[in-house]
């Protein structure tokens, strides 16, 4: 092979080298910066669990007074937190709830607001929303004040919800509480009546009075006036007594409503089943018949800027799925705005315990924070502001102090999006993915710290925060009972508390494998799967989540040290790296190249610049020996005699 020949191979390796990265592994910029565009559609916070084809209004502090306050209809709200799980498994229930209580919406809207979205915090701390979600109803004419802030339902049933809405509505005519010309009267028959008394005082568009039986403990009648609100030409009547109900050829369990018209005629009805939807369905069919049409109900959506979703996978996401077990920068500084913005200034009064929590999680993140030397300084100024208070503080007074700060330190983040926890789906991951990230890359810091010996410290902070501040009711709930049931106060050293939180997050994923909630491109498996730390499992074949694993725990802390160590904590996303610490740029380097090419690739690189590097020995070889066989004809190396 003549030295051309080599000098060929190298080239073509390494331009395959070149080819194989970037083409294989590596996001270009232009493609990496269309997927946050993609991405930042998808987790536009004004998203929130319901979009246009949904029943539900949505609110936001542009909307919020001028749809619910001193109108004259009422309205269940919802307040949620869109990374909360069980408002992402409500959410399907309150659409149904929506839907059907659509006829109603001349009288009552069902509205929701997303408290995850850090332009409502206002909002939801003025409302002292404390649980996730929360559904309360506020009534025509509504307006705020101290300790009166909507009456709360605490059931998730639609029945019962609806239910209690009937009890509501019905009350507010006792108060006269608006002025509303289509809120029905919700009378009630009594033993004088008579077939002509009943459309005495009513508008001659009224050809029809309903009747209906109406069980004691049951708001039946109300919710069928409720739903044929848009038939003009009906006036529904209760009637709770059977006796008089006989009067109206009512016959509560076979025929338990009649229709009534102005000549004195009544006729009862059966309808399919016992409930209030089935009622007004039935009067609804008779109506047609006799050529009577009901107005046209439309919701009326606040505006609200919605961004266009894409459901597509993201590059994103496939490159994060390569590696799913990195530890990215861009996912701590996600986890540590959101507790900052959106769940430590929503609430409206922080003291006693709570402030106690604050403090605690400001000192541990003080100590182990991942942000760059703006964000340590924000920390450091956040957590002496905090300590400074004795007593109380207010969620309003922490914003204010936050937004200055950070003004005054701007820019302090790197990074913009999630990374690792990026959803395939709008509203799936995000926060709490990152939340639990960041608690457990605190724990690995402290176990390397020699400046405090308290084995507790990061635990204990995680726990006061998960209790106080964490958006998700349901998760704190869990998190508190399986903190109690596995004695997290009676953790004996740093690496024990590394592997109790470990452990203690697996319990989750197990929990909720298979739910709702789980991203189908990220499964709830036990972590460390087998792939990324095949090691970790003393029985590495254990293919079913069900088989008691047997974890080689020295190995799993020895992973858990290695992901998260902040040499390589992964800074794909990162779009302002002179942000971070200076130290770590020559580490950085490194950690791109380990983050745009996959193994597979390195080892290819590896084995291509191997095989150049042995044609080039070869090449020198023959070179020299060719060499050596020319000097017998007389020629030295520069073909001298
Ligand atoms: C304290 C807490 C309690 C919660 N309780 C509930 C609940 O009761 N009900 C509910 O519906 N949701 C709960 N959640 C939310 C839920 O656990 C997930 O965060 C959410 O469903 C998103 O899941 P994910 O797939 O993004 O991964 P997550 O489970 O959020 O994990 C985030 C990342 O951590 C890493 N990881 C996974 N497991 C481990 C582990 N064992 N050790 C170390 N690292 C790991 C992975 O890289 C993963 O991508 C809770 C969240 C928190 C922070």
């Amino acid at each position: 092979m003549s030295v051309a020949q080599h000098l060929i191979v190298f080239t073509v390796g390494g331009l395959l080298l070149g080819f194989l990265g970037p083409s294989s592994a590596g996001v270009p910029l232009s493609r990496y910066e269309a997927t946050l565009k993609q991405q930042s559609e998808v987790e536009d916070p004004s998203l929130g669990l319901y979009d246009d084809n949904d029943k539900v209004v949505r609110l936001n502090v542009d909307n919020f007074n001028a749809t619910v306050l001193d109108q004259n209809r009422g309205a269940l709200v919802e307040f949620y937190n869109t990374y909360c799980g069980h408002c992402r498994r409500f959410a399907p229930t309150y659409k149904v709830i929506a839907e059907h209580l659509l006829p109603w919406s001349e009288v009552l809207i069902v509205a929701a607001i997303d408290c995850a979205a850090e332009e409502n915090n206002g909002v939801c701390r003025n409302y002292e929303v404390m649980g996730y979600p929360t559904l309360r109803y506020l009534g025509p004419g509504f307006q705020p004040s101290a300790g009166h802030y909507g009456q709360s339902l605490l059931t998730q049933d639609e029945t019962e919800i609806r239910g209690l809405l009937a009890g509501m509505l019905a009350a507010e005519n006792m108060t006269s509480s608006h002025n509303n010309t289509l809120w029905p009267s919700f009378h009630t028959v009594t033993e004088n009546d008579s077939a002509s008394s009943l459309f005495e005082g009513l508008s001659s568009v009224k050809q029809y009075v309903a009747v209906v039986h109406e069980p004691e403990n049951s708001t039946v009648g109300i919710e069928t006036a409720m739903f044929l609100l848009a038939w003009p030409a009906v006036e529904v009547r209760r009637v709770l007594d059977a006796k008089v109900a006989a009067k109206f050829k009512i016959e509560p369990t076979n025929l338990p409503l009649s229709l009534v018209d102005r000549k004195g005629e009544i006729k009862a009805y059966a309808p399919e089943n016992a409930n209030s939807e089935s009622y007004a369905k039935q009067i609804e069919k008779v109506l047609r018949e006799k050529n009577i049409t009901p107005r046209p109900v439309k919701l009326v959506q606040p505006r609200t800027t919605v961004a266009t979703k894409s459901g597509e996978q993201s590059d994103l996401i496939k490159e994060v799925q390569r590696n799913k077990h990195f530890v990215y920068q861009a996912d701590l500084e996600q986890a540590i705005r959101t507790v900052l913005h959106n769940e430590v200034s929503k609430v409206n009064d922080i003291g006693g315990e709570r402030l106690l929590a604050l403090q605690r999680f400001l000192t541990v993140l003080q100590r182990y924070n991942p942000l760059g030397a703006n964000g340590h300084k924000l920390v450091n100024h956040l957590k002496d502001y905090v300590v400074q208070f004795n007593e109380q503080l207010s969620g309003e007074q922490f914003e204010q102090e936050l937004k200055r700060l950070e003004a005054q330190l701007s820019p302090v983040y790197s990074s913009t999006h999630f990374v690792g926890c990026a959803g395939s789906k709008p509203r799936l991951r995000g926060y709490s993915c990152s939340l639990w990230t960041l608690f457990h890359f605190m724990t690995v810091q402290a176990e390397s710290n020699e400046e405090s010996s308290d084995p507790l410290e990061v635990l204990q902070a995680m726990h006061g925060y998960i209790k106080n501040f964490f958006g998700c009711t349901e998760c704190a709930e869990h998190f508190q009972a399986m903190a109690s049931r596995r004695k997290i106060w009676s953790v004996p050293n740093k690496e024990e508390a590394v592997l109790w939180l470990w452990a203690a997050h697996n319990e989750v994923n197990q929990r909720l494998a298979g739910d709702d909630t789980e991203d189908p491109e990220f499964p709830k498996l036990q972590f460390p799967s087998p792939n990324s730390c095949p090691e970790c499992r003393r029985s590495p074949d254990t293919k079913s989540e069900n088989l008691e694993i047997d974890w080689n725990k020295d190995a799993v802390l020895g992973f858990l040290r290695n992901i998260h160590n902040p040499q390589f904590i992964n800074r794909y996303g990162v779009q302002r790296e002179e942000l971070l610490h200076p130290s770590a740029d020559k580490m950085r380097q490194k950690r791109q190249i380990s983050s745009v090419f996959t193994d597979m690739d390195m080892r290819m690189g590896m084995l291509l610049y191997a095989f150049c590097i042995v044609m080039m020995v070869l090449a020198f070889k023959l070179f020299v020996f060719k060499g050596y066989r020319k000097k017998p004809y007389g020629h030295d190396l520069l073909g001298k005699v």
